[in-house]
């Protein structure tokens, strides 16, 4: 692993550059893998999660009303365990999509290429 600021090569294990004594990261962690967390990802992750617990919390109220008829075409008009299950399944993969979806758009917005520092 190189130090980021005098470019050093360091062994992998090391936790300080062994010339400049700059902190490399933990061992494993992911700015060890050059992986840095900033606050349009930070930003991003906690919108996904806050719109992903509306969308779930509102989901059975408003789906029924659209998906009904539908699942009434499918399985049969009624109470049916696998039109239930189904509906379940579909609300949960609606949630998770448009959290990924939140969370795409807010990262997309915060990490504009910006000119990189020489
Ligand atoms: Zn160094």
């Amino acid at each position: 692993m190189n130090c980021p600021k005098c470019g050093t090569s360091n062994p992998p294990d090391q936790k300080f550059c062994i010339n400049c004594k700059t902190f490399l990261g933990m061992p494993g962690s992911l700015a060890r893998l050059g992986i840095h967390f900033d606050l349009g990802q930070g930003i991003g992750c906690v919108g996904g999660v806050l719109v992903g617990l509306i969308v779930a919390s509102a989901l059975p109220y408003i789906y029924p009303i659209f998906s009904a008829r539908i699942l009434d075409i499918i399985f049969g008009p009624g109470p049916s365990t696998l039109r239930d299950g189904f509906n379940t399944n579909f609300m949960t993969a609606c949630t998770c999509l448009s959290s990924f979806l939140v969370a795409g758009v807010v990262s997309l917005a915060f990490n504009r290429r910006k000119k990189p520092v020489q």
